[in-house]
């Protein structure tokens, strides 16, 4: 299935993004950093609060507090300069301030790169709940002491979270459109599948976010959704 017929399968429905599958500056596994990785990281980069476009500047903190709710975990949260190589990331690490969760950084550059798509909006909320989808397994996988596994599954875990975050705010009243954000996580796809950082194929990639978009209305809180793409992945939940 090529992307113009996967795309006009799933129509009207919307789905998630994620953060990019190219090489990592910062030694990270997949878009989270880890340990040194981070302190590498925080080192090399300004965290800041603004990503210097005031519409986002405005309205990112109530998507936070809604990311925050479904997701049940609240990291700290900062923008980046990414000019380098367009990113997010997710971390355990206390490198953008005090949370116990972690935190979350969103780059600039691909910030703005998402906003050039005509429903930006679910694109933006999309990467940022891939990202909190992060934040969450590393809650859950510490809480059960279950080991994190294979890097891509952990990658589709995440989209199909984020598909699940877009159903939840779709069925909340917020309007949610496929193809941006069909495009976005589809353009971060690759076939690099000997790179240990690889999120996934294209395809696999959108599938996930549509499955857990597909699925949203079962799970009202981020466990379920959890227990189901653990065992969509073939991870342990
Ligand atoms: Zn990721």
């Amino acid at each position: 299935m090529n992307r113009r017929n996967l795309l006009a399968v799933f129509g009207a429905m919307a789905a998630a993004s994620a953060c990019p599958a190219h090489a990592q500056p910062y030694g990270a596994q997949g878009c989270r950093l880890l340990g040194t990785a981070a302190d590498s990281f925080r080192d090399s980069v300004d965290l800041v609060d603004s990503c210097g476009v005031t519409l986002i500047d405005q309205t990112f903190p109530v998507e936070r507090q809604i990311l925050v709710q479904l997701f049940g975990v609240d990291p700290s949260f900062a923008f980046f300069d990414d000019r380098d190589g367009p990113n997010a990331f997710a971390t355990t690490e206390q490198i953008a301030g005090p949370s116990a969760h972690g935190s979350v950084c969103f780059g600039t550059t691909l910030l703005r790169s998402e906003l050039n798509r005509t429903w930006w909006g679910a694109a933006v909320a999309g990467i940022a709940a891939h990202e909190w989808a992060h934040i969450k397994q590393a809650e859950r996988t510490r809480r059960f002491g279950l080991p994190w596994g294979p890097v891509v599954k952990r990658e589709l875990q995440a989209d199909y979270m984020a598909g699940w975050y877009l159903r939840r705010k779709n069925m909340a009243g917020t309007p949610v459109v496929l193809d941006g954000l069909g495009e976005s996580l589809f353009n971060k796809g690759d076939f690099d599948f000997n790179n240990p950082d690889w999120h996934g194929t294209p395809q696999l990639r959108v599938e996930a976010m549509i499955a857990g978009f597909a699925n949203g209305h079962m799970f009202w809180n981020a466990d379920g959704a959890y227990d189901a793409s653990a065992a969509l992945v073939g991870i342990p939940g």
